[in-house]
């Protein structure tokens, strides 16, 4: 006689980002089949997403394809899917490629900007969470600065050299640090004709300093580096209107401006499905200390979507990669546990500090109590970043890039590939 078939159960991943990228490849010995969606068939590196939108690197060097990831793993597939409802009741997931089974089904969607609910602003204004919206951004800034050297019109020039970043986080930091940069390095290089003096960059923030989420002294250093950039930051304030053409803050000033990038906020990016009480602040699904959805034995959450609330953590963990990682590589191990029955073990965050560059040398680094700033911890936040991105190539390839333009105060990625429609705020192929 036979022995019964015992079934591999199939456990879903949705997302190839941080935590779904770690999961998956902790799970490469494990008796489960991995399957994982994505709307893209790539891992986005985002921390360098504004060195792109900047032409400093080029895109492809921050993305790395998932099947690549997983040559070597036989218990893996990967879907080209976007994933549009969850049905707990009949343990699948509706996509555009069709329903899918699961066995345990892990939500990494991660997260998208939040506007708050502001449509026109939503419109008008330019996120930057993924590599398209990078290209938007690169493309926006390149037009527009053509477009300043023949208008004809001193309001109009003003306003296509003004560059306002929302967001003093560590993204609007970064950013607006790298468009005084280019004002000091690239502008009258490459626009001859255009002054530094016309070109206004500006970063405004809702908190009353800079990098909140870090040390005083790496938020005073950060304000400092910016100041001496000539970036005009504006804080405990809040921008009330964006229409395309006028921005207007909440103590009454209007800035006239034809660039606005939007770094102020994440929200979780949850599929259909997940019943409204088990979602919190941030638009981020609730689950307990092993990642579980609330309510759910079979569904997960991680990374930046979920909202892990414990009592060391009583706002969820930090959006950041590390969180993700240590978050997918935990619940690998207890989804073995809850299979062979045993016992899970609670998740615990081991926070590796915090890093943020200002431009060329400069930049600021929280390390438990240990903070650096200026050149050393520049040089560690290079050497971490080129650790943390996905494949050889792009590791030797960012490096050698950052070395060249390090050398030579200049780069190469400044192209307008993708003209960037102001009209219907899309990419246009059709146009030149
Ligand atoms: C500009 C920027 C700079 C950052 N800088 C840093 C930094 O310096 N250090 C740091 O630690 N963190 C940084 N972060 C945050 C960090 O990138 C996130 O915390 C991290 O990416 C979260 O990982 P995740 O796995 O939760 O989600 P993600 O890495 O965002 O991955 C989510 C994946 O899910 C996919 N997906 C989403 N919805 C669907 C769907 N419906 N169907 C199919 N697939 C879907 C997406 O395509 C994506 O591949 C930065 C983020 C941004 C945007």
């Amino acid at each position: 006689m036979n022995a019964p078939e015992t079934k591999v159960p199939r456990v879903v991943i949705i997302g190839g980002g941080f935590g779904g990228i770690e999961l998956a490849k902790s799970l490469k010995k494990a008796p489960v089949k991995v399957m994982m969606l994505d709307k893209h068939n790539y891992h986005t590196f985002q921390p360098l997403l504004y060195q792109v939108a900047m032409g400093a690197i080029p895109a492809d060097s921050i993305g790395f394809p998932i099947r690549r990831i997983f040559t070597d793993q036989d218990n893996f597939r990967f879907f080209l899917a976007d994933v549009q409802k969850i049905n707990p009741e009949s343990n699948t997931v509706t996509t555009d490629i069709g329903d899918i089974d699961y066995d345990y089904l892990v939500i990494a969607t991660g997260s998208n900007t939040n506007f708050f609910g502001n449509k026109e602003i939503e419109h008008f204004a330019m996120p930057m969470k993924n590599i398209p919206e990078a290209l938007n951004l690169r493309s926006l800034i390149l037009q527009n600065l053509e477009k300043a050297l023949v208008t004809k019109t001193y309001n109009e020039r003003e306003a296509l050299m003004t560059f306002v970043v929302v967001g003093g986080g560590p993204t609007g930091v970064e950013l607006s640090g790298a468009l005084a940069e280019m004002r000091q390095l690239i502008l009258m290089k490459d626009y001859h004709g255009l002054k530094k003096q016309h070109m206004k960059v500006y970063l405004v923030e809702g908190k009353d300093k800079l990098l909140a989420a870090m040390s005083a002294t790496a938020s005073k250093k950060a304000k400092q580096y910016l100041s001496e950039k000539s970036v005009t930051i504006y804080n405990g304030v809040h921008v009330q209107s964006y229409d395309g053409y006028e921005l207007k803050i909440d103590d009454g000033k209007v800035i006239n401006t034809r660039n606005v990038f939007w770094a102020a906020g994440v929200k979780g990016e949850v599929p259909d499905g997940i019943p409204q009480q088990e979602i919190t602040r941030g638009n981020r699904i609730l689950t307990d200390n092993i990642s579980r959805v609330n309510g759910f034995q079979n569904i997960f959450a991680i990374g930046d979507v979920a909202a892990m609330i414990t009592p060391d953590m009583p706002n969820g963990l930090p959006g950041v990669a590390p969180a993700a990682i240590q978050q997918g590589q935990h619940l690998a191990k207890n989804l073995l546990h809850i299979i062979k029955g045993e016992p899970t073990l609670p998740f615990k965050y081991f926070d590796k500090g915090s890093l943020a560059t200002i431009g060329r040398n400069q930049a600021v680094a929280d390390l438990g109590k240990l903070h650096l700033y200026g050149f050393v911890a520049w040089l560690l936040w290079g050497v971490v970043h080129i650790m943390s991105l996905a494949g050889f190539n792009n590791k030797v390839g960012v490096f050698m890039t950052w070395s060249f333009n390090y050398l030579r105060r200049n780069s190469d990625n400044r192209l307008v590939v993708r003209y960037f429609n102001t009209e219907t705020r899309m990419t246009d192929p059709e146009a030149k």
